[in-house]
């Protein structure tokens, strides 16, 4: 079947949790990488819980698989480089290196053919006034890296503008009338699968709910998938891609991008017979992609910090999975688990 028997994921969170699991379903395993703690590391064939500075565990990692994924975009270069010199890192290092930076992202983006917000460059706090005054207020000052679920972001409305306390990207505001995203797989012959569009919502800046069917127009969902896809291919993509839109009244505009599973992909474990997970999976272990059209409508809702409390309601619901993440305490904020449900 697989040339590979054995996948190594970098990072241990809930998304390599749930890629172990689905690549457990066909028969390969997983070693997870983690410097923190790792809820991954429970569904795991093997963990590592080591720093991305100690080159000798990179080295046993990367030596005991057959290749290299990640559900963290934020690993060091360095380690990269390290583990680039053993085994095929994918998707590969361009789309990361692409989705590392929000300067470097959008100008990509730009590059081929694809709207975003109005941004500037704003490498230190002596070029914010002049930033502002090109693309004018409101606008969000954002980190150039290590931004995630709203953090590292400042708004600009009418007051002094506050530095962000590193290099950043200066957005326009988007006036967007809903939020949405496209979870596409790549395979490694080029063949592309996309989940349908869904409507994400969003509380200070963390993914509450998505919806699908996203209820816009046929139109609108096709050039979504239209996009997904044209960036898949610009980055020669292996695997599975997550990319967030603001729909407005002059067409879509992308946000943002994640090379990996995504939050907001979590739906299709209740919507497909082949979910984000495992169309990962397939592709980065070079088997053929599955079948991914939706079958069902679905809400997915975000478990967060004390959402834990609902959980013993949740079970007993009718048309509902309830994914726990097996995190320790439920601090607020924090991404414990989720609920999907079939809604027709
Ligand atoms: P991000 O971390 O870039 O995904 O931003 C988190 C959330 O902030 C997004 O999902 C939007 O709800 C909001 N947001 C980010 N950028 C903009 C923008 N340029 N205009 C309006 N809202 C934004």
């Amino acid at each position: 079947m697989s040339e590979f028997r054995t996948i190594g994921i970098l990072g241990g969170g809930q998304l390599g949790r749930m890629l172990s699991v689905a690549a457990s379903r066909l028969g390969l395993r997983c070693h997870i990488f983690e410097p923190g703690t790792a809820p991954a590391g429970d569904v795991a064939w093997r963990l590592t819980q080591a720093p991305y500075e100690d080159d000798s565990a990179l080295r046993i990692f990367a030596e005991s698989v057959d290749v290299i994924t990640y559900e963290f975009e934020n690993v060091p270069t360095s380690a990269l480089d390290l583990l680039e010199s053993i085994r095929p890192i994918r998707p590969n290092r361009r789309a990361l290196a692409v989705s590392q930076d929000r300067l470097t992202e959008k100008t990509f983006l730009n590059q081929i053919g694809l709207a975003t917000a109005p941004f500037a460059d704003v490498p230190d706090p002596a070029s914010l006034e002049a930033a502002v005054a090109e693309i004018g207020r409101p606008s969000i000052l954002k980190t150039r890296r290590m931004g995630y679920d709203g953090k590292g972001q400042v708004r600009i409305e009418d007051g002094p503008a506050e530095w962000t306390g590193a290099p950043s990207v200066l957005e326009g505001f988007v006036d967007f009338s809903a939020e949405i995203s496209v979870i596409i797989a790549r395979g490694a012959d080029g063949q592309v699968s996309a989940f349908d569009p869904g409507l994400n919502v969003h509380k200070e800046g963390i993914l509450r709910t998505t919806t699908v069917p996203c209820g816009l127009s046929a139109q609108v969902t096709t050039d979504a998938v239209l996009i997904a896809a044209r960036i898949a291919n610009a980055l020669d993509y292996i695997g599975v891609l997550g990319v967030e839109l603001f729909v407005t009244e002059n067409g879509l505009i992308v946000n943002e991008i994640a090379p990996r599973v995504h939050n907001s992909g979590h739906w299709t474990q209740a919507g497909c017979a082949v979910d984000q997970f495992e169309q990962h999976i397939r592709a980065v272990a070079g088997l053929p992609l599955g079948d991914g059209k939706r079958h069902a409508d679905v809400v997915m809702e975000n478990l967060i910090g004390a959402d834990m409390d609902r959980v013993p309601d949740l079970l007993v619901q009718p048309r509902t999975q309830v994914h726990l993440y097996g995190k320790g305490e439920a601090r607020p904020g924090r991404k414990m688990g989720h609920a999907n449900r079939i809604t027709g």
